[in-house]
């Protein structure tokens, strides 16, 4: 695959207060890829992604966006251009209807591509646009990661950030959201996945990094190192 790259981080880091949560992360994805990163527990992989989405500052490194420096734009301004982020725990307003959180996630379009933006979203999901008027709050786990995922899509986003989609649902609706996730790539959309469920994520990335203690270990195609025995003993459980 020789595609573009899209999204380029070059020797990032980021602290929180004296605790250095990555170091020196050097990363690429190209356009239409499913990338994922793989790490355990506290290795420093949604901080990397709040680095990239804007949210978290960087203190060392630089990360450019279809060529761009990202140096000081705010995250509504990364969100814009193209970066949109699902937050790990989903984050969805709970007193809002499935139709006002969306909204949310496309405050900026104009009218028509809004209701461009509703279309693709309950296309892909039909149970989000049969419960469009209920409130979030009243929803499963699995509905709610939907909702997130249909939010962050509403802004037409290149580049989607998911942090742990699959935390907390179950290993069917994971599958239904999984598969959601190949065909969105299929359609063009270029994905940073971020999770816990290794084998999953490696089975549908392009390619794959390795997160531990903020540093990246290894890299290679997903497939690859779905069979790499560092990758087995570590994260596979056998
Ligand atoms: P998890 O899967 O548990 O979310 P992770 O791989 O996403 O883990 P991070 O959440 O990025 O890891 O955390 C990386 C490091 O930064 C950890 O040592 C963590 O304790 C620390 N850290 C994360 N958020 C904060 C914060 N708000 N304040 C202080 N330290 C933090």
């Amino acid at each position: 695959m020789n595609r573009e790259v899209i999204l380029k981080v070059d020797n990032v880091s980021c602290s929180y207060g004296q605790v250095r949560a990555i170091s020196e992360v050097t990363l690429e994805v190209r356009a239409g890829e499913l990338v994922t990163l793989v790490g355990a527990n506290g290795a420093g992989k949604s901080s990397l992604l709040r680095c990239i989405s804007g949210v978290q500052p960087t203190n060392g490194g630089s990360i450019h966006f279809n060529g761009e420096n990202l140096k000081g734009k705010s995250a509504a301004s990364r969100l814009i251009a193209g970066i949109s982020q699902v937050p790990e725990g989903r984050l969805v307003f709970a007193d809002l209807s499935v139709e006002d959180n969306l909204l949310l996630g496309a405050y900026r379009a104009t009218k028509s591509a809004r209701r461009a933006a509703f279309d693709r979203v309950f296309a892909l999901f039909p149970i989000l646009h049969e419960r469009r008027t209920q409130l979030a709050g009243s929803f499963s786990g699995g509905q709610q990661q939907m909702l997130a995922l249909g939010r962050a899509l509403m802004s037409s986003p290149q580049l989607l950030l998911l942090d742990e989609p699959s935390m907390g649902i179950s290993p069917i609706v994971t599958q239904q959201i999984f598969e959601i996730l190949d065909s969105l790539c299929a359609s063009g959309v270029t994905i940073l996945l971020v999770e816990q469920n290794a084998t999953a994520a490696l089975v549908l990335a392009d390619r794959a990094y390795v997160i531990e203690s903020g540093r990246i270990v290894l890299s290679g195609d997903g497939p690859a190192l779905l069979n790499d025995p560092r990758v087995r003993e570590a994260y596979l459980h056998g």
